[in-house]
């Protein structure tokens, strides 16, 4: 829903505006500046506030509502997401323990998925990743085993009690990463692809939508939204990075972000702090700000030998720092 709040004839709108500002609302001055205002409207992102209280401030005439152009997305705030794992259900977000869903970037050989899937089971993950169809810059670039690297995920993930996540790049493969995966990854390079969200939602699970490396929230929220409409019961936002000035740290965690869809917006959020900085010296502290921020889970790449990864070596966790981030996560929950 958006607000909109029209004042009374001769009322201060500077106070108003005060007024507004001291219940947690953003009030935006209707067409002209905050003195001569005939109303505001309140920024969607701005903390929610029953129409009762606005109507009580001092000035205030009426309070209209309109719908959001995202009701799906809308209807799903503050819910937790049930993840229908093998072994069970997996609850994410609304105050639900934080999860860890790590693995390789790219799923290399039965045995290396096999080894980070105990890898992330030994650390206290719930999820194993890993990418059987991986978008490269390049094309000369390493790009994933494909259809037989979905059953090695999907036999490591059984064999270690984990669920998987596992991306989908393209509408012809939608079917069968469907089938392997409990929740379907859509890569930032394709946030805004609309046909393949529709093709994803179509398979009816829970999607993890990256955000583009450019998009707005605006455009994230609906990219979510084209997938609810299309069937996906849930999606969970995850921010790994936008494109920023600093090539030292590849991108920019945006974790306003983060904090903005989590508590203000209601919704839940991963981070790929991985992606996000594109070296492992900064993932621990990048996970612990993600934390700190509200993040709902980590999606985090780790390898037995980084040296030796097909593709983003340099920002896999060595097997000890996965073990160090699960301890992270599980003092966490204890001190909550
Ligand atoms: C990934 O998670 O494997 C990946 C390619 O991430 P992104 O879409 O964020 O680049
Ligand atoms: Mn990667």
């Amino acid at each position: 829903m958006s607000t909109v709040i029209l004042l009374k004839e001769g009322a201060d709108a500077n106070a108003v505006r005060h007024g507004l500002s001291e219940l947690g609302l953003w009030p935006q001055p209707i067409g002209n500046d905050a003195r001569g205002a005939r109303g505001f409207t309140v920024s969607p992102f701005s903390k929610h506030v029953s129409l009762k209280t606005i109507e009580a401030v001092d000035g205030v005439d009426e309070v209209l509502e309109t719908p959001s152009t995202h009701p799906r997305l809308d209807a799903l705030k503050q819910r937790v997401i049930d993840i229908s794992i093998r072994q069970g259900t997996l609850q994410v977000g609304a105050g639900s323990p934080a999860v860890l869903a790590a693995g390789p970037c790219a799923a290399e050989s039965e045995e290396q998925v096999h080894r980070c899937a105990q890898m992330v089971q030994q650390a206290g993950g719930k999820l194993l990743r890993g990418g059987a169809y991986k978008p490269r810059t390049t094309p000369y670039s390493f790009a994933g085993f494909g259809a037989p690297a979905l059953s090695w995920l999907r036999d490591a993930a059984d064999a270690h009690g984990l669920g998987l996540v596992t991306e989908v790049m393209s509408e012809h493969d939608t079917d069968a990463v469907g089938q392997s995966a409990d929740l379907i990854q859509i890569g930032s390079r394709n946030m805004q692809n609309f046909a393949l969200l529709k093709a994803v939602g179509a398979c009816q699970k829970p999607v993890m939508l990256k955000r583009g490396v450019a998009s707005t929230l605006s455009e994230w929220r609906h990219a979510a939204e084209h997938l609810l409409h299309a069937g996906a019961p849930h999606v969970i936002f995850c921010a790994r990075g936008v494109r920023g000035p600093s090539e030292e740290t590849r991108n920019v965690l945006d974790l306003g972000a983060v904090a903005l869809l989590k508590h203000v917006d209601g919704h839940t959020i991963f981070v790929d702090p991985s992606h996000a900085a594109g070296r492992r010296d900064l993932i621990l502290p990048l996970a612990q700000a993600a934390l700190a921020a509200g993040a709902d889970g980590l999606l985090i790449e780790t390898h037995p030998n980084p040296g030796s990864a097909h593709s983003d070596g340099p920002q896999a966790l060595l097997p000890e720092e996965l073990s160090l981030l699960g301890q992270i996560l599980s003092q966490q929950e204890l001190s909550r």
